[in-house]
């Protein structure tokens, strides 16, 4: 029998991850209850930054566990938007990666060469005029470096090179 190439990350792996998750949704919400009441226009339904990005190997192995059936999966989108999408909606929302979970809000990322702080925000929450302060910014550098050492984890004991990302429509069954 050939090996899984993406096997089931264990029960303590799984539960770190969840932890993650938590915090990063807690982040999230409290960041819109203070800065963003009634400004964003996310909403179920919009979808525009649903594009078919890569996720990290430990993602795509919980990924593929929260796929729902195939035939579940009839939405004919393009090859650029995200396979998971069915009727505007996402089908796999409460497993959705940690990069789906942080869009539409002032993402930033400290850049420690150029000594400066990159941001990328939702075009559609924020105008290019809008003038975004400090206390606006998701500084994501705390989390993202938390998931790469859980996906390290992952791959030592998989035995996958932890630098691969791997293409969210190729873990989304193909229609
Ligand atoms: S996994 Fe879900 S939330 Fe993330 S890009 Fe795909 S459809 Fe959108």
């Amino acid at each position: 029998m050939s090996r899984d190439p993406l096997p089931q990350p264990d029960q303590s792996l799984c539960s770190d991850y969840r932890q993650l998750v938590v915090e990063i949704d807690l982040a999230v919400s409290q960041l819109i209850d203070k800065r963003f009441v009634n400004l964003l226009h996310c909403r179920p339904g919009c979808t525009s930054c649903c594009t078919a990005f890569r996720v990290l190997p430990l993602e795509a192995a919980l990924l593929r566990r929260a796929m729902p059936d195939r035939e579940a999966i009839q939405a004919m989108v393009g090859d650029d938007r995200c396979r998971l999408l069915f009727e505007e909606r996402c089908l796999v929302y409460e497993q959705r990666p940690i990069i789906c979970r942080t869009q539409g809000l002032p993402n930033a990322y400290i850049d420690e060469t150029a000594g400066k702080i990159e941001v990328s925000a939702c075009p559609l929450n924020f105008a290019e005029d809008y003038q975004l302060v400090h206390e606006d910014l998701l500084f994501l550098d705390r989390f993202n470096s938390r998931l790469a050492e859980l996906n390290r984890r992952y791959c030592r004991s998989a035995g996958i090179d932890p630098q691969l990302r791997l293409p969210i429509n190729l873990v989304a069954p193909s229609r």
